[in-house]
């Protein structure tokens, strides 16, 4: 499995993953042209569907445009579809779902499943596909937007080998910083964003109890945080006793490929 993340943060974010002959992306909330851009710069050409997290219009935007851009079926679920309706052109193959549901996209077995933020039916996915260096099947994790990790979700998550994970705040700048109080809460909130501390202490667990392999972190606040920030604060509580490779995703570039 190969993922990339094209942009990733408030200002717009889409995922690429592909699995076999399969090539999927997660949200758009970047121009069509840019995905073409990226995907033509990775070698890619086709995207077999798009998958949306969740109305806000960094992630959902430009689904439509997306979607007649690769002529691909949007797979949303049945309480977010009618928040994202007017980004779709209302031409779109539409693969509607209950989160917590799992489908089957070519290659890949998608699972959803929930997660706590400020949207009607917020989810994430796990998505499982053949590995690239041999039969064994691999799952990686897609969880942005979120205001806290329940034990439900980390159990689920103790499956990934690959975890795409927010890391949105460093929970110190974001209290010292430029916003608005009632806004700091708001992210702080269990239906906010999560922090470099929790991102950092969730993926500790999920290589100490599971088998994570690579986490990627994702939508960092251009405000509240700073790339090496969060890589720090997660290699930390590493402390370099287990093994797990940490990607940051750039906010207005693609991010490394991780290959699982
Ligand atoms: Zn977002
Ligand atoms: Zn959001």
């Amino acid at each position: 499995m190969r993922v990339c993340l094209l942009a990733s943060g408030s200002s717009g974010n889409c995922a690429f993953v592909s699995a076999g002959e399969t090539r999927v992306l997660i949200d758009a909330g970047i121009s069509a042209r840019r995905v073409r851009r990226e995907l033509e710069a990775l070698g890619e050409s086709a995207v077999d569907a798009l998958l949306l997290t969740h109305e806000h219009g960094d992630h959902s935007s430009e689904a439509g445009r997306v979607a007649a851009e690769f002529g691909c079926p949007v797979y949303v679920s049945e309480r977010t579809f009618p928040r994202v309706r007017s980004a779709l052109t209302g031409h779109e193959r539409l693969g509607l779902f209950r989160v917590g549901e799992e489908f089957s996209i070519g290659a890949f077995r998608v699972r959803s499943f929930r997660v706590f933020h400020d949207a009607a039916d917020p989810c994430g996915f796990l998505l499982e596909g053949p590995s690239e260096f041999g039969a064994q099947r691999v799952r990686v994790g897609f969880a942005t937007d979120l205001g806290t990790v329940p034990p439900p979700l980390r159990r689920l998550l103790r499956e990934c080998e690959g975890l795409v994970i927010e890391a949105n705040h460093d929970r110190e700048m974001l209290l010292q910083g430029p916003y608005a109080w009632d806004l700091k809460q708001r992210i702080r909130s269990p239906v906010g964003h999560l922090s470099n501390e929790a991102a950092a202490e969730l993926i500790g667990e999920l290589v100490r109890r599971g088998r994570l392999r690579v986490a990627v972190l994702a939508h960092l606040s251009e405000e509240n945080n700073r790339p090496e920030r969060a890589w720090e604060t997660v290699r930390a509580q590493l402390d370099g006793l287990f093994r797990c490779e940490i990607v940051v995703a750039p906010r207005d570039r693609r991010s490394a490929v991780v290959v699982l």
